[in-house]
């Protein structure tokens, strides 16, 4: 049933799930039902390039940490093994119970985007849709500016891949795709080997930073007034295309009326930035159009974070240029999700904010959890209240995962998948247009079972009378979600390149690009992101971000723990008497963590960073004291977080945790 051709091939092509920008095709070898070798395909977007994490993923994909066979927990700790068919029964009597005497609204569903195939993560959904279910509003990631852009532009598409090939200039806006995302990155030195020009704006100096033309480093937080500053100077010097701003904008003499209010002297003061590099950055903008800005998730995880990719976003526009930014194309392409996963016809009784799922699981709002393709207790902010939600006795939690994650650890009843080499699958992309069918290159190893078929395992026996409602063939959705002519010619080359909305349409209720926003009241007028006090009572600004080895938590079992160091600017290590080495306790209101301090000159002063997930040395993950607030836009503010930083003077007692840790 999901199989199509069931057939096996000496080499196979294979579209890479992951949560990551580049979606690349791989080609993997197998000899007897075993993968023997995993290589980057050379199309022109994967060009051969295998990322650090595809190079050891026959590694992860037969560690020993994969979850083999269905467990149930039966003492702190202690997991037994069982057959399917006893989990099923437990699983299935606990929801039942659950929705019978407490209400759907008890039991909560939490998935992400650890494979964001079309049939794993979206189909997979259906039956939770139809359940009605407690579920998140999945705002963790990109959501403020996407909300943001939604308001805008009407979606989040902007430039794709072959957009940015015709640019003459690239600005890397709070984003640093020579870590996160290598295969766009070699597109933009593409376009810097042709004599275009490359600006990194960060609070950091990252690897991005370092092999661009220019870097302009911002004080955190401050990214809407220095885009207010570059809009300003291009309004006063009459840069603005006239014509392009009557026939596509609206709402233009309302910004213009909200420019005059600012003063490029007062910018520089906010952020760091020397008038003279806003004017020369905006200057270049005039004269090398067209160009493309490439709008990072970190710099939207904060407050005032919506308002920041927006103030940005209408940047190009001032300029004549059409949605000449990079954000999130999932918008772009036709691929019709809603009707997958079941939202056009159920919906869940009650959403939640994904940053307050701690705060909820520890309240014991939940008698029942269903997780899969998602690590919260790795992954979200305020991670303690996580832990606690999940370990109270009062709620069933069952984890469907590849391998033993943080919350697997943590559950009642753990369920062994598939990797995405073992089951079928269709995988587009947020980046550009090329869509990959996954036929399995291998058997699933050990009893896993894919996350649809096992979701279609529970309807059979939760709500058999709706069974062809819910399980339709995988061929089925495809079709629903792609459309008979792309899925014939998917399923013929194994791959397919999907034609992205046009770029002039914008789906606002005016129909144009709104600099004066007329869906939502309070985002008619430009709000001024919010300044953070930094520095002020020894408080620094911790910020969080992608390591090139690591997918979140994936990998670990390979690379080993994201060590838990954090970077300090030395002006702020002085302050606090720290050298690179130090042992020190990180804290604020939600907890203490013991990380090691690394003395890091390309940090703006009063900004603290480290890697996403950190294992710290005292054993928890970072993610403990990161901020569970939302913004206005109703996303994430992990970059708001603010800690203190304590010197431990006597460190032989976590040097001796430290080697059991990183053993
Ligand atoms: S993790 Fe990212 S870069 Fe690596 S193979 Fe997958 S999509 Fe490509």
């Amino acid at each position: 049933m999901f199989l199509i051709n069931g057939g096996r091939m000496e080499s196979t092509l294979i579209g890479c799930p992951r949560d990551c920008y580049d979606t690349c095709a791989l080609r993997v070898y197998v000899s007897d039902n075993r993968i023997t070798k995993i290589e980057a395909a050379d199309n022109w977007y994967t060009g051969g390039i295998l990322c650090p994490r595809a190079a050891r993923d026959i590694e992860r994909v037969y560690s020993p940490r994969r979850v083999l066979y269905p467990f149930i927990r039966v003492n702190n700790g202690v997991f037994r093994r069982i057959d399917w068919d006893q989990a099923l029964e437990i699983l299935v009597s606990k929801l039942r119970e659950v929705l019978e005497i407490h209400g759907p609204e008890k039991a909560l569903f939490l998935e992400y985007a650890g494979n964001r195939g079309i049939i794993t993560r979206y189909a997979s959904r259906r039956l939770w849709n139809f359940l009605g279910v407690t579920q998140t509003d999945g705002s963790i990631c990109d959501h403020n500016g996407s909300m943001a852009l939604r308001y805008t532009y009407g979606s989040t598409y902007g430039a794709f891949p072959r957009d940015i090939d015709e640019s003459k200039m690239i600005i890397a806006w709070g984003f640093n795709p020579a870590v996160s995302a290598i295969h766009l990155w070699r597109r933009v030195l593409e376009v810097k080997e042709k004599g275009g020009f490359i600006v990194t704006i960060d609070v950091r100096s990252t690897e991005t930073a370092k092999q661009s033309s220019d870097f302009i480093k911002v004080k955190p937080g401050t990214d809407g007034y220095l885009a207010l500053g570059i809009a300003k100077y291009i309004v006063e010097k009459d840069y603005v295309d006239k014509e392009f701003i009557s026939k596509y904008t609206y709402g233009f003499n309302e910004l213009v009326k909200r420019l005059e209010k600012y003063d490029l002297n007062i910018i520089e003061e906010i952020t760091g930035v020397p008038k003279t590099k806003i004017i020369d950055l905006a200057d270049r903008m005039h004269s090398n159009k067209p160009f493309t800005i490439l709008i990072g998730y970190g710099l939207q995880r904060r407050y005032g974070g919506g308002e920041i990719v927006r103030l940005i976003s209408i940047i190009p526009a001032l300029l004549g240029l059409h949605r000449a930014f990079f954000y999130s194309n999932t918008d772009g392409l036709p691929i019709n999700l809603a009707e997958v996963d079941g939202s056009l016809a159920w919906n869940p009784r009650k959403i939640i904010s994904m940053e307050k799922v701690g705060v909820e699981l520890a309240n014991g709002n939940y008698k029942f959890v269903y997780i899969h393709l998602h690590n919260p207790v790795a992954t979200l902010p305020n991670a303690g209240k996580v832990v606690e939600g999940l370990r109270r006795n009062d709620v069933f939690v069952v984890v469907h995962e590849t391998h033993w994650s943080d919350t697997a650890k943590l559950a009642d009843l753990v369920l062994p998948a598939p990797t995405f080499y073992e089951k079928f699958d269709v995988v587009f992309s947020y980046t550009h247009n090329i869509v990959y069918l996954n036929k399995p290159a291998i058997d699933p190893l050990g009893e896993s079972i894919g996350e649809y078929q096992l979701m279609c395992e529970l309807t059979k026996r939760m709500v058999p009378s709706k069974y062809s409602d819910l399980c339709l063939e995988p061929i089925h959705l495809l079709k629903v979600a792609l459309g008979n002519k792309n899925l014939d010619e998917l399923l013929r080359k194994g791959f397919i390149e999907l034609k992205p909305k046009p770029k002039s349409i914008y789906q606002t209720p005016s129909g144009k690009i709104e600099f004066h926003c007329s869906l939502s009241k309070w985002c008619r007028e430009l709000n001024l992101p919010m300044r953070e006090g930094i520095g002020g009572n020894s408080e620094l600004v911790l910020v969080t971000s992608a390591h090139p080895l690591y997918i979140h938590t994936q990998f670990e079992d390979v690379y080993g723990s994201i060590k838990g160091e954090l970077h300090v600017n030395p002006d702020d290590a002085r302050n606090l008497d720290l050298s690179t080495g130090d042992l020190v306790e990180v804290y604020n209101d939600k907890g203490k963590v013991v990380m090691r301090a690394i003395i890091d000159p390309g940090l703006s002063k009063g900004v603290a960073w480290a890697p996403r997930q950190a294992l710290t040395y005292s054993g928890e993950r970072i993610n403990i004291l990161l901020n569970d607030d939302v913004d206005k836009y109703g996303g994430a503010v992990l970059n708001s977080t603010l800690i203190k930083i304590r010197k431990i003077h006597s460190p032989q007692e976590y040097l001796r945790e430290e080697n059991t840790i990183f053993k």
